[in-house]
């Protein structure tokens, strides 16, 4: 037997190793017998090589591999060589070599696995998450999983080296309400007492303020028990940031500085800052979101008052129960088929939009089947109001005015795929900022915060607290790219008068402002510096930046849609006896 130590990784050997010995470990990735040779692709995190096993050379070796199956773990020992005249694979980065093997000795034999190991295998994803350890054999996932460890390093070190301290924060601790519910944890030492899992470090953030720390920054997990979409997942990773002295300017200055830095080290492009910046109000304006996608433009337009007279029933029904028309310019969309369209009119129905009206600029007539209800001044202020030209389309949306949004929101999204408008290689950001701080939810008849209960109104609208929270502007800003929300954040109240009055308005009384936040209002009280952060997804941004769909394919062991880990088959029922301890009976249905 041979030592087992391996003196290269399965992605090292060159041309330059030629002639050397080298030990190898790894999985068999395929197997292929040709008439007494047999050449294995041996598969390592590294790469793949060709190892070949010919019965001539070592008939023991040889014996050995004629029994080896896809993902056997096995050493190998050889001398390197050239593949020979046009056997090469260019595309393999030791393409250029073999190891013909002078002794073998299997490892680990493998079971048969439920599904190829191989990136292009079309494979169910329940079945990939069961066996979640086989599916990250695969390169793609390797790929993706180390991505977001450079990702995290480039992070850490950025913010060490503009004087941040890293601080970990407790995972078994008090709510922190950032609208979502909570994930429990009983207490055995306190029946009938619970901790809370963090929906963010945002309390602890804020008292290492308190505490003088002055910069702050976690690779912080938070838990949210929240109806699940493609891009969330009940635990995720933010990475976590408070300051203390600093504006806003500031902090969103801190933060272009970090995506620049990673967009040019983990993707090569120069992204030019500042970022540009829209208020919330202008983002629902034009794009009837507050995350737009800005790669293409596609804007929404207001028409309802071009409309205010029309004969044309649908809309004239819609302003009169007090909606709107809202209509979105399509570049070079006059080519769109009817087909398309009755599917676009069928998907905006989802949203809850009655209809598509549209519009096609040909060079000799304005077309659709509802063009004869429109006055001609009416078709050249639809023309005026979207920039439309010959070879465009205009659809329309006449509904109530969140509907609307709502809707053409969601068909900009989907023409922006289907037309290919969003660039899938362009990654554009910007700024949000000027939220509104507080609305009233009618149905359960209370005022609720846009972002979180410590998020510091503009000081200037402090009085409106009194009078007309609606009115108020948070010191809020949400970093998005390409349509997709990947960092919020705000001023925070320093004041706890100011704290304790927004408490009241969300209809926190003291009494229960001492039991949820107590603390925190104990540590307004002992000099609190005045402060702001902001949180990153980076889930999220190691999805996008690799152009990837799904959350998941970023997560090492993700949950599903249902929040279920497949894996471990969690959450699962547990004994009756530790149930006991918890002083918990399950009363079920
Ligand atoms: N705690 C907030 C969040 O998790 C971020 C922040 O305000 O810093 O969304």
């Amino acid at each position: 037997m041979f030592p087992h130590r391996r003196t290269h990784d399965c992605g090292a050997l060159r041309r330059e190793h030629i002639g050397a010995n080298v030990v190898l470990n790894g999985w068999v990735h395929s197997r292929r017998d040709h008439g007494g040779v047999i050449f294995v692709d041996l598969r390592d995190r590294w790469g793949l090589t060709q190892v070949v096993f010919n019965p001539a050379h070592d008939a023991k070796a040889h014996r050995l591999a004629e029994a080896l199956r896809p993902e056997d773990i096995v050493a190998v020992r050889g001398a390197v060589r050239h593949r020979g005249q046009g056997l090469e694979n260019p595309k393999l980065a030791t393409g250029a070599v073999e190891v013909m093997v002078e002794s073998a000795e299997l490892l680990t034999k493998g079971r048969t696995p439920p599904f190829e190991i191989d990136e292009s295998a079309n494979v169910g994803e329940d079945l990939r998450l069961k066996y979640r350890y086989l599916d990250r054999r695969r390169p793609n996932l390797q790929r993706a999983l180390i991505f977001r460890h450079k990702l995290n390093i480039l992070a850490r070190n950025y913010f060490d080296s503009l004087g941040f301290v890293e601080i970990e924060t407790p995972i078994l601790t008090k709510s922190t309400p950032e609208g979502a519910r909570d994930y429990l944890v009983p207490s055995r030492i306190h029946p009938g007492c619970f901790f809370a899992l963090p929906q963010s470090p945002q309390l602890f953030k804020q008292l290492s303020q308190v505490a003088g720390f002055d910069r702050y920054f976690q690779i912080a997990r938070c838990f949210r028990d929240e109806d699940l979409r493609a891009d969330r997942q009940p635990e995720f990773t933010q990475w976590d940031v408070e300051m203390s002295f600093i504006t806003q300017d500031e902090i969103i200055e801190v933060i272009e500085g970090l995506m620049k830095r990673i967009m040019k080290e983990m993707k090569g492009i120069d992204v030019p800052t500042p970022f540009p910046r829209m208020t919330y109000h202008e983002a629902m304006d034009r794009f009837g979101h507050d995350a737009p996608d800005l790669r293409f433009s596609c804007e929404h337009r207001d028409l309802t008052a071009v409309f205010a007279n029309t004969g044309f029933s649908a809309f004239k029904s819609a302003i009169d129960a007090g909606g709107v028309v809202r209509a979105m310019r399509v570049e070079k969309g006059e080519p769109l088929s009817r087909k398309e369209l009755d599917e676009f009119t069928a998907y905006v129905g989802q949203f809850g939009a009655k209809g598509l009206a549209w519009l096609k600029f040909r060079p000799t007539e304005v077309f659709s089947p509802i063009a004869k209800f429109f006055k001609a001044e009416e078709i050249e202020a639809v023309r005026a109001a979207t920039g439309a030209e010959v070879g465009d389309l205009v659809v329309f949306v006449a509904d109530q005015k969140e509907t609307a949004r709502v809707a053409l929101h969601e068909l900009r999204k989907l023409l922006g795929k289907k037309l290919g408008l969003a660039k899938p290689d362009a990654f554009n950001f910007s700024w949000i900022v000027d939220f509104p701080c507080f609305f009233f939810n009618k149905e359960e008849n209370r005022w609720e915060t846009y972002h979180h209960p410590f998020t510091s109104p503009r000081v200037s609208d402090f009085p409106l607290l009194d009078t007309a929270p609606e009115k108020i502007t948070a010191q809020a800003y949400d970093l998005v790219l390409n349509g997709s929300e990947i960092g919020g954040g705000s001023i925070r109240i320093h004041n706890q008068g100011i704290q304790s009055k927004v408490f009241e308005l969300l209809g926190i009384g003291p009494d229960a402002a001492k039991q949820k936040f107590g603390f925190l209002l104990d540590a307004l009280q002992f000099g609190a510096p005045p402060h702001g952060g902001i949180a990153l997804g980076v889930d999220r941004i190691c999805m996008l930046l690799q152009g990837l769909d799904s959350i998941r394919d970023v997560i090492a062991f993700p949950k599903t849609a249902r929040a279920q880990d497949l894996m471990c088959d969690a959450p699962n029922t547990v004994e009756e006896r530790q149930l006991k301890e918890l002083s918990i009976r399950v009363v079920s249905g």
